[in-house]
């Protein structure tokens, strides 16, 4: 079975790896797939981003990461996949979660959103706070892979030099 796992992955962090990696023990096969218009000023572009993913997930095999533009139920069915895979780190996760599911169920009932939980020592971590914190100086080893981490550090300092 395939599942796909849709978000802004802006950059990538050790908790959306977490999740996919368990992830691919319970699918055949996951696509992870950077959504192309969520996020009105991301740090990294989409190629930016999945070309990360490529790198985060190169040891996975059953592992492929892609784009979309649109609703996320129409890139499942048109890549023949009825799962969904989303998480949650906390309650306030839940709401908008919850929002999304059901608006998902409502456009393609066919497709069913699974939900993992975070594992404990991601549970705070998300791509913003990494970007802050990259922002402020502080590392963010062992929160990131380390080729998001290069990338966070030569993009900061693009930035810095170029204004
Ligand atoms: P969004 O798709 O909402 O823009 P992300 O790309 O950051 O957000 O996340 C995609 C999915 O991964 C969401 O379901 C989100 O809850 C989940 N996620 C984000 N950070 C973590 C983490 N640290 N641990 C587990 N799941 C996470």
């Amino acid at each position: 079975m395939i599942a796909i796992y849709p978000g802004s992955f802006d950059p990538v962090t050790c908790g959306h790896l977490d999740i996919i990696e368990r992830a691919t023990g319970v699918f055949d096969h996951v696509i992870v797939a950077v959504a192309r218009n969520l996020e009105k000023q991301p740090l990294f572009t989409v190629e930016e981003r999945m070309e990360l993913l490529r790198q985060a997930c190169g040891h996975l095999k059953n592992v492929s990461v892609d784009c979309f533009d649109g609703l996320t139920v129409d890139y499942a069915r048109e890549k023949g996949a009825k799962v969904l895979i989303r998480s949650l780190r906390a309650v306030s996760d839940f709401e908008y979660e919850l929002q999304m599911a059901l608006m998902n169920k409502r456009l393609n009932p066919d497709v069913e959103t699974l939900f993992m939980m975070t594992s404990a020592e991601y549970s705070f971590l998300s791509s913003s706070l990494v970007k802050e914190l990259a922002y402020l100086g502080t590392s963010v080893n062992g929160l990131v892979p380390k080729c998001v981490e290069e990338k966070l550090l030569a993009k900061l300092r693009m930035s810095r030099a170029g204004g």
